[in-house]
């Protein structure tokens, strides 16, 4: 029912709640409050301390006095004492107070306490006779505009608790509730507003937050699993010259590239679409495993395609693909913003009419005008630089071809199951043999000169390295150094005699191609850059990575950037500079010093970084939380998935009379995604 017809709304305050994505009734009662207000703890006066906001039970033992220091501003002061001790209660322009306190009432008080040389005041407090019914209670603090007060909106909730709760249905099975001991709806959405305690608000949290990580566990695995059902896919033959290819290479196959290969084998060999992430971290040899399954691709007479975030990792693809597949007769392309259209047209029309087997390239790759003739595979690598939307369409460039997704963010398991759904996941989560340790050590800027010091000798030795700043632009607040400034100081008054280049985010990409170009080919000792280097490439000459204002970055991220070196034969270092004193920035350091496991480090991450910041939900197209949180609730979306897994196996379609207002939820909250998929 529409939030206007709640007593207390009206139309106008509709259209503010409406502003707070509040349009039914519904959605205000699962308006959560963000944080409460505990007064339900009561003190002695003795016991309060500067500062703080306490409810207090007093009796006012000296009559009221009103004093008008200037025009505008009338005081009130109420003695008040309990058995400990005595106490001011003032109150600055509200004179009907007077009419409310008579000399040896008993009140209760809730305010904050602000001593006042030996004084102790409380300012404006909440004044209560009786039992009273806002004192000694926990309030709901809702996040609002400011058009409505936090005390209308407490109002609003509780008419709405009143007339519409019996109406609220128990999506829960009844038998799983029990078996979980969750809190019964009804009970949960009032505990959630006004908790009767701090255990009644956990529990009716809990179960609210499993109701909603449960419903969207289920809507994806249903998405998954329908998908798969109702879309036919490629059914490549099994072919053993695969094996042949992988004996020839010029290493072994770690045990987890094999068994992610395994994986992507059988999922090819099955007439379902594949819809596979491979996730390793940096280094794993993702890149290999994405070759296999082309070469598997070509051996059954179809087209692959590779798209890469940026055009010198779709061309570093590119020259490894060409490399490894040189023995064989398949016909490799390049497809990237920067080759002549005449080179273009050629590539189109060649791809169209089937002649090329493998096009490797970046967004340009899935413009209107390229066009398969058979296209049996698609690969997005690093995944997380692109949006689902692109993989989709990617995807319809075929006729469902296989899809392949490779990310080198690793994260917990339970989180990619939600944030990769509708995926089936193969972790590669071992290193190939024989790589050196990337030495890590944490300094402080007063060790810069020093550092400096380090990086030249090095680059002496004919190394080369990369030098990463966190901001492009000036920003005094932060005293952030900038790419810019740092690019100049070094080039212009440190290392005089190298050549230093500047890459930053700003830059169009064909400048950022032209000077990683140079890093490549070595007519660059030094880059300097902001974070877009982080993504996949590959010198294996450069093995110092320097990280000014190290405590500006998420673990993972400074562990994908110090994965950028540590590629080649020669011992490569990470200098991290930490420009802050707190503990939690100390604390990171020390993970990255101590560790080199992505997973063991975004897990970290995750802990120190807490909700929201990791990376935001929205871009992968995930429908918004309104109470769980991925982070902070992943013992509960542990559980959610278990459950939802069970459900579906024994209620594929949810179409048992105890999954109907499930059912009823995942319709709503993917809306029109899943309509087709859940109804037919
Ligand atoms: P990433 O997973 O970060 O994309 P790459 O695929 O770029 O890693 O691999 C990094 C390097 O390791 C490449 O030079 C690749 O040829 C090499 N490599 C891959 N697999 C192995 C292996 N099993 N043994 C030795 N070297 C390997
Ligand atoms: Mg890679």
């Amino acid at each position: 029912m529409d939030i206007q017809y709640v007593k207390g709304v009206g139309p106008k305050r509709a259209v503010q709640l409406k502003k707070l994505n509040i349009h039914t009734v519904e959605d205000l009662l699962y308006y959560i409050p963000r944080d409460y207000e505990d007064r339900t703890k009561f003190k002695y006066i003795s016991q309060c301390i500067n500062g703080e906001k306490v409810s207090l039970k007093v009796q006012i033992c000296g009559y009221p006095i009103k004093s008008k220091p200037r025009k505008n501003l009338s005081i009130i002061r109420v003695p008040v004492r309990d058995k400990t001790g005595q106490a001011t209660l003032v109150w600055f322009n509200q004179d009907y107070i007077l009419n409310q306190v008579s000399l040896g009432d008993l009140v209760i008080v809730n305010g904050k306490i602000n001593f006042f040389g030996r004084e102790m005041q409380i300012v404006n407090p909440i004044l209560e006779k009786g039992s009273g019914d806002k004192i000694g209670k926990i309030i709901p603090i809702y996040s609002l505009t400011s058009k409505i007060t936090n005390n209308q909106m407490i109002k609003i909730v509780e008419n709405a608790l009143t007339s519409y709760l019996p109406n609220i249905k128990e999506k829960l099975p009844e038998d799983l509730r029990k078996e979980l001991n969750l809190m019964p709806i009804k009970e949960a959405l009032v505990n959630i507003h006004f908790p009767k305690s701090k255990d009644h608000y956990i529990q009716a949290r809990k179960r609210l937050a499993f109701e909603e990580l449960l419903i969207l566990q289920l809507g994806l695995l249903l998405i998954k699993n329908r998908t798969k059902e109702l879309y036919e896919g490629i059914k490549f033959p099994k072919d053993d010259e695969i094996y042949t290819f992988i004996e020839n290479l010029p290493f072994k196959l770690t045990n987890a590239q094999m068994k992610a290969f395994k994986e992507i084998e059988a999922d090819m060999e099955k007439d379902e679409q594949m819809n596979r992430l491979v996730q390793g971290d940096v280094g794993s040899g993702k890149t290999i495993v994405a070759i296999l399954a082309m070469f598997k691709a070509w051996r059954a007479g179809y087209q692959s395609v590779m798209m890469a975030p940026t055009e010198i990792l779709a061309t570093q693809h590119y020259e490894s693909i060409l490399n490894f597949l040189k023995d064989y007769d398949i016909n490799i392309k390049l497809l990237i913003g920067s080759i002549s259209n005449k080179q273009k047209e050629e590539i189109l029309k060649e791809l169209k009419e089937g002649n090329i087997d493998i096009l490797v390239g970046t967004h340009a790759v899935i413009q209107d005008r390229v066009e398969f003739n058979k296209l049996g595979l698609a690969i997005t690598d690093e995944q997380h630089r692109f949006g689902v939307k692109q993989r989709a369409v990617l995807s319809q460039k075929g006729n469902n071809p296989d899809i392949l997704v490779m990310t080198a963010t690793p994260i917990p398991r339970t989180l990619s199951l939600i944030l990769y759904g509708d995926l089936d996941i193969s972790i590669i989560d071992e290193l190939p043999p024989g790589r050196k340790k990337i030495e890590t050590y944490a300094v402080g800027p007063n060790m810069l000169d020093r550092v400096n010091e380090f990086v030249r000798r090095q680059l002496l030795d004919g190394r080369q390295a990369y030098i990463v700043t966190p901001l492009i632009e000036e920003n005094e607040q932060l005293d952030l150094q900038s790419a810019e400034d740092l690019y100049l100081n070094l080039k212009e008054e440190v290392f005089t005699e190298f050549k230093v280049g500047l890459l930053h985010g700003k830059m169009k990409p064909a400048e950022k191609d032209e000077i990683m170009e140079k890093f490549v080919k070595k007519q660059l000792d030094i880059l300097v850059s902001t974070t877009v280097i982080e993504v996949g490439v590959n010198v294996p000459n450069a093995n110092i990575m320097v990280i000014h204002n190290a405590e500006r970055f998420g673990l993972a991220q400074l562990h994908q950037l110090r994965g950028r070196v540590g590629r080649g034969e020669h011992q490569s270092y990470c200098i991290l500079i930490n420009g802050s004193n707190s503990k939690i920035a100390r604390e990171r350091m020390r993970i990255l010093q101590k560790s080199t496991d992505g997973f063991y480090i975004s897990e970290k991450d995750l802990e120190l970084r807490g909700p929201g910041e990791f990376f935001g939900t929205r871009q992968h197209g995930l429908p918004e939380l309104k109470v769980a949180n991925l982070f902070s609730d992943m013992e509960i979306l542990k559980i959610a998935q278990e459950k939802a897994k069970e459900i579906l196996e024994e209620d594929k379609l949810l179409l048992k009379e105890e999954h109907f207002y499930l059912r009823q939820s995942i319709i709503d909250l993917f809306k029109d995604r899943i309509k087709d998929l859940i109804l037919n």
